[in-house]
């Protein structure tokens, strides 16, 4: 958590822009680490270790819950008094315990060596390290490293930076081809796959890949069609290797899928009334299996605290489909490449770029919203204050893009509020 403290500065919104306002202050946001409990399901070769400390260890072991494994695909190297203090010679300490687990391990393609707020301190190069072991190991297992410490990254930064950590190893493509970017669930890149197919959109595929070892090939005839607004620093990194970003607002409910796949038939000159024929049908089951969530939701004033990064798509569809009104929609950071599309969906609210906790839950307070969207650390006191809430952590760990998910991904914000209200008759 950091303590930023400075004053708010309420930066001039762009034309035809919602209202912007800037805050450093005191945050309460998840680290980057957090990513890992989705990406380790998705990646199925692939192990992440954390070079942290105790802290560490238990933030994703309670972040992943109560799964249990028989042979886990992440863990924490802690680093002890005598690391810290210099005396061990911490880089030989690691090469050894990633030597034993890939010993152990043979199944294990790709070893993620993720940083942590103590390695950086004590200015651990795990990059360094990654090369040290790359030297050793290649090509049975790669090792690659990014940052998921809470000094740098909030917590789905952490998936932006392991995709990152992976695009200089990419192999190369002239191929005319569609990359979709940020991880999916995999019951989601079917559902997708099967739409690109009935488009003619082709061939597809999707970083990051279900394993390490069969990466996605990437050149000048790719087109980005990113599926998550916080994979920005990826995407950017695929630019130096040739490809190109198509704009588009993100595939959550009806409106936001069709204009995501829009995007892709514009660019793969898919005939209009083809389009048409794949996706409308599609759409009116999104809107029908939403419909019934609608009555809850229309009406009600949100509040979106900044934590996942999925606030501001999430908003254009709670608002635009659902019917809800906005009080205030908070992003970590405001990565306009990566949104601009949404915004100019967005009606007009006040959006709050980073964080001051304590004069944001003034406003909560203030507001007195019928719905707040936080993370875990918010949310109990705002329910014992009566409010209802919903975790954010919940949007990234349960399948929500797509025609397929709309009416879930409603029924996830009217669950509360239909408990709150059982709870008041
Ligand atoms: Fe805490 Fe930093 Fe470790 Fe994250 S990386 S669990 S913020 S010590």
């Amino acid at each position: 958590m950091n303590d930023l403290a400075a004053p708010l500065d309420f930066a001039p919104s762009r034309s035809g822009e919602p209202p912007l306002l800037r805050e450093r202050g005191q945050r309460e946001v998840f680290c980057g680490l957090t990513s890992i409990v989705w990406l380790h399901r998705k990646l199925q070769d692939a192990f992440f270790l954390v070079v942290g400390s105790r802290t560490c260890a238990h933030l994703i072991q309670s972040a992943a819950g109560v799964m249990i494994f028989a042979e886990p695909r992440f863990g924490t190297a802690i680093l002890g008094d005598r690391d810290l203090a210099g005396i061990a010679d911490a880089n030989d300490e690691l090469d050894r315990v990633c030597l034993t687990l890939l010993a152990r391990r043979p199944d294990i393609r790709a070893l993620f060596l993720v940083g942590s707020c103590p390695s950086e301190v004590i200015k651990l190069d795990l990059a360094k390290a990654a090369e040290r072991l790359n030297a050793r190991l290649l090509p049975r297992v790669r090792v690659l490293n990014y940052s998921g410490s809470g000094i740098e990254t909030t917590f789905t930064q952490g998936e932006d930076g392991a995709l990152r950590s992976m695009v200089p190893v990419l192999p190369a493509t002239d191929a005319r081809q569609l990359m979709i970017v940020g991880c999916l669930a995999d019951v989601v890149e079917d559902q997708f796959r099967r739409v690109f197919d009935a488009l003619g959109i082709g061939p597809v595929v999707f970083f990051p890949s279900r394993r390490a070892a069969e990466l996605p090939a990437v050149g000048p005839n790719t087109r980005l069609l990113p599926a998550q607004p916080f994979v920005g620093d990826a995407v950017r990194t695929l630019f130096a290797r040739g490809a190109q970003l198509l704009q588009a607002p993100y595939p959550f409910g009806a409106e936001g899928t069709t204009a995501w796949f829009a995007a892709a038939a514009e660019a793969f000159d898919v005939p209009a009334e083809r389009f048409a024929a794949v996706t409308g049908a599609l759409a009116d089951r999104a809107r029908r299996s939403a419909a019934r969530y609608r009555e809850r939701l229309q009406g009600k004033r949100l509040f979106l605290m900044p934590d996942s990064q999925l606030e501001i798509p999430l908003a254009r569809f709670l608002s635009r489909e659902m019917g809800m009104e906005l009080i205030e929609v908070g992003t970590p950071y405001l990565d306009r490449q990566m949104v601009g599309r949404e915004l100019a969906l967005l009606p007009a609210t006040r959006i709050c770029e980073g964080q001051d906790v304590d004069s944001q839950l003034d406003r909560v307070r203030a507001a007195q919203p019928d719905l707040t969207v936080c993370g875990l650390g918010l949310a109990n006191p705002l329910e014992a204050e009566g409010l209802a809430t919903k975790w954010s952590i919940e949007l990234v760990f349960t399948p929500i893009h797509g025609f397929e998910q709309t009416g879930d991904l409603a029924e996830i914000f009217a669950r509360p509020l239909e408990r709150r209200a059982r709870l008041t008759v």
